[in-house]
């Protein structure tokens, strides 16, 4: 697979939905992947990535939106809180707000910096013991405590549980957005992302349909 491959399959995916191309973004997971891999996606013009550990996309993005000028990076990994000051002032968007105490320390950083990265609350869709997300009972009420910090809540991700068909959980999702009157709909990956657009995703998040697989015995490609 290549970019330009993903790239048509969502126009496809959207055709195939009645929905344009340009409401569905295309974030390229780029985590793990050897430098010259992210370089050769930035130099075919693409310019919203993914990333998932905080240290590791400090090491890389500030030097690359030096050569390459304004790229969007959004945090789709577990945020610990003690790297949110880092993480609010590294990215734009941050899709694993999963937890009050985040909720807490995201406020107080927007409120000092009055600034803030857009927002999705993740949700534990499969109600999985061992992953991280709002349970789906519990996310109406989180999202109604995250307003009340001012806090830009864009809409809801999720990521299914393994060996499960996605598309009832995106289903899910969907409709929670819906109810809570959020746009954004963050699910869809390289195995999933055209069931995803079907159901209204606004956010996919494509990783090694892209970049080829990852390779985690790797030395860092910082
Ligand atoms: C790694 C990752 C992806 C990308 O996964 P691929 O299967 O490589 O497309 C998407 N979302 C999250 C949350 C991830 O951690």
């Amino acid at each position: 697979m290549s970019l330009a491959a993903i790239q048509s399959r969502l126009i496809t995916a959207c055709a195939a939905a009645g929905r344009a191309p340009a409401s569905v973004q295309l974030i390229a997971v780029s985590k793990v992947q050897p430098l010259e891999r992210v370089v050769d996606v930035l130099e075919q013009g693409h310019r919203l990535f993914g990333e998932n550990y905080v240290q590791e996309a400090v090491a890389k993005w500030p030097d690359l939106r030096v050569r390459f000028g304004p790229v969007q990076v959004h945090m789709i990994g577990p945020l610990q809180t003690n790297k949110a000051k880092v993480a609010a002032e590294l990215f734009d968007a941050i899709h694993t707000l999963d937890r009050p105490s985040l909720a807490d320390k995201l406020a107080k950083l927007a409120q000092a910096r009055g600034a803030s990265p857009q927002l999705f609350v993740q949700v534990n869709t499969g109600a999985e013991p061992q992953k991280a997300g709002i349970l789906p009972e519990a996310t109406d009420a989180f999202i109604t405590q995250c307003r009340a910090m001012d806090l830009p809540v864009q809409g809801l991700m999720c990521i299914p549980p393994e060996g499960e068909e996605s598309a009832p959980h995106f289903a899910m999702l969907a409709q929670m957005a819906a109810r809570n009157g959020l746009t954004g709909l963050s699910m869809g990956m390289s195995s999933d992302f055209e069931a995803a657009i079907a159901h209204g995703a606004t956010h996919i998040r494509v990783g090694s349909a892209i970049f080829g697989a990852r390779d985690y015995g790797a030395p860092s490609p910082a």
